[in-house]
């Protein structure tokens, strides 16, 4: 037998009515911040995300899904969303009306890392962006949108984290005082790290290798190198975060390896999920449109992974599952086609309603809408017919009552909720 890709996977009913209800509230929640949503191709040229995520990045270097097209050029099944929401930003000139545009999108994004729980080749984000402007209210009104989508989910368990990261400005002053603390401690670190140190060494403090953690428990701050600017801009995120009741802790080591991201930069964790301690993360990145051609625009956005919300949710799934009102058990051909007549217009009335179409027993159909968790079943054969009228069963009070066969969509309609009644 065929089976799954190795880091893929099904989200299977009993589970998709959960990332159904997650959407739901997502969407909701940014048309009331006043996102619109963007939906961007699946495939890019590798050369976007080469540029904008950057050529010295696990992702770029080691994780994307890239292949030549038939002709040959380059392509690559995207690894996140930025990048293409900045692309579709310049390439459609989104900015002409109103530089200020705020974007949400949500889908799958593919990565070759190595599986485990909580880290998929094939995951889903939800993404926000908000382009042109540079306030740092923004920067907030995101990480609040963040807080509040996963309170609303019932997550607990969830720490924002903040830092820094200056602009190109302050950075290059740390990032070399950042290259002496690394250059003393090159005997502590692995063997990546003492590559990166040189080519990047903002990432060696985001380090996981526990050895690197450790000796970057000591490593100078960026928030002790910003330029009255930044220092200024990260002040007023913090002021607003405690004016907005999101507690925060500031992480020195939270970081990104690229110049165009630049000041705010967050990660929301969580203690429930292990390893992958990840459940969204996001920042500014007032140099990513220019440099990707576009005009000079500031620009900050999140993504929340989809797989990891949807894991700790305290929603449990069972509550999502739509069970059928109606369920109609038929008996004998004449009932089957009334049956099958009754169920199109219950259908298109928005009840609910299930039936089999098959000849099984009474006792099998009861069976079987027990197991759907129908809450009704309309029992119609012979009998019935020749008595022009049929029987409704309400499966949890037991209770039946006899429906004239002439108008039982009418009375079931009228009454679904109530217990219909016999005219
Ligand atoms: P990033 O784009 O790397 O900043 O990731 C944003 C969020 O996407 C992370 O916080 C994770 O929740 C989620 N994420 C990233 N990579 C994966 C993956 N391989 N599997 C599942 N979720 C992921």
């Amino acid at each position: 037998m065929i089976q799954l890709i190795r880091g893929f996977k099904d989200i299977l009913p009993g589970e998709v009515e959960l990332w159904q209800y997650i959407e739901k509230t997502a969407r909701s929640l940014f048309e009331d911040f006043g996102f619109k949503e963007i939906r961007i191709p699946i495939m890019e040229r590798t050369e976007l995300f080469a540029r904008s995520i950057g050529e010295d990045t696990d992702i770029v270097e080691k994780e994307m899904y890239t292949f030549p097209d038939r002709k040959g050029s380059l392509i690559t099944l995207r690894p996140e969303a930025t990048a293409s929401v900045c692309r579709s930003y310049i390439q459609h000139k989104l900015y002409s009306k109103d530089p200020v545009q705020k974007y949400f999108t949500i889908g799958p994004m593919f990565r070759r890392e190595r599986p485990q729980k909580g880290r998929y080749r094939q995951f889903y984000q939800i993404n926000a962006e908000i382009f042109g402007v540079d306030s740092p209210l923004v920067d907030v009104e995101l990480i609040f949108l963040m807080v509040t989508l996963f309170s609303r989910l019932s997550v607990s368990d969830v720490e924002t984290h903040i830092n820094s990261l200056g602009c190109p400005e302050c950075r290059p002053t740390f990032k070399a005082v950042l290259s002496d603390f690394l250059t003393s401690s090159t005997g502590t670190l692995c063997s990546d790290c003492i590559r990166r140190k040189d080519r990047n060494p903002l990432r060696v403090l985001d380090c996981k290798v526990p050895a690197c953690r450790e000796a970057m428990a000591h490593a100078p701050s960026i928030l002790d190198y910003l330029c009255p600017a930044c220092s200024q801009h990260f002040e007023t995120v913090k002021t607003a975060l405690d004016a907005m009741n999101v507690p925060f802790t500031i992480d020195k080591r939270l970081v990104r390896g690229l110049d165009y991201y630049t000041r705010t930069t967050f990660e929301i964790q969580t203690g429930s999920l292990g390893a992958q301690s990840a459940v969204a993360g996001g920042g500014r990145y007032d140099g990513l449109v220019k440099a990707l051609g576009g005009p000079d625009t500031p620009a900050t956005g999140f993504a929340i992974g989809f797989d990891r919300l949807a894991e700790i949710t305290g929603l449990n799934c069972n509550d999502f599952i739509k069970t059928p009102d109606i369920y109609l058990a038929a008996l004998g051909e004449k009932s089957l086609s009334l049956a099958f007549e009754w169920r199109s217009a219950l259908c298109l009335e928005g009840i609910k309603t299930e039936m089999d179409f098959g000849d099984k027993s009474l006792k099998s159909q009861m069976k079987r809408a027990d197991r759907l968790g129908a809450k009704h079943v309309l029992i119609v054969g012979d009998n019935e017919i020749k008595q022009g009228s049929v029987i409704l069963r309400n499966m949890t009070t037991k209770e039946q009552v006899l429906i004239p066969i002439e108008r039982v969509v009418e009375n079931i309609k009228a009454n679904l909720g109530a217990s219909p009644q016999l005219e």
